[in-house]
């Protein structure tokens, strides 16, 4: 994969510099789909511009992407939109070779780097794995299937001996289409 056009030189960033990247296949940055979640191409917008530390480089990404909630198998879109800042630092990770160290909450968001280009493939993924879900659900309460029968509990109750309200607790939403 031709990861060159990620690639950006920070050399005579004396400005805010604004990068669009249209339509990426999420393999472009390394996403691979799993069984549950699919994600569609990506737009990005990255912004960098001087700071303090380095560069700080703010990432938005919005995409479409379809799952398969893990509770009823039913299949769901949704669009998401993801914004992610992270500080480029120039040189080497102070906590590359040392271990069990204590992080300072902004350790998190820098991503060290030797000068002159920095990759922003890198957060571009990062932002995109933000947004999904970890556990995909169609709905917070979403009854799931019968373990016996298999019958989708949001839409209708069977007649198996197991414990529903032990399992979610029963709403009277209707199910998202
Ligand atoms: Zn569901
Ligand atoms: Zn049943």
């Amino acid at each position: 994969m031709n990861r060159s056009k990620f690639l950006i030189s920070t050399k005579d960033l004396d400005q805010e510099v604004v990068y669009e990247f249209h339509d990426l296949a999420p393999e472009e940055l390394d996403i691979k789909c799993g069984r549950s979640i699919t994600v569609g191409n990506i737009n990005a917008t990255v912004s960098l511009q001087k700071s303090a530390i380095g560069i700080g480089v703010d990432f938005r990404v919005v995409f479409h992407g379809e799952y398969i909630c893990m509770r009823c198998l039913i299949g769901f879109a949704d669009n998401y939109d993801s914004a992610l800042h992270l500080d480029y630092v120039e040189g080497d990770d102070p906590y590359l070779h040392i271990e069990n160290v204590e992080l300072n909450p902004h350790d998190a968001d820098r991503v060290y780097y030797r000068g002159p280009l920095i990759d922003l493939s890198l957060g571009m993924r990062e932002a995109v794995l933000l947004a999904l879900p970890i556990t995909p659900v169609c709905k917070d309460e979403c009854r799931g299937l019968c373990p016996e029968c298999g019958t989708n509990w949001n839409l209708k109750s069977c007649k198996c001996k197991v414990d529903k309200a032990g399992i979610f607790t029963p709403q009277s939403k209707t199910a998202k289409k």
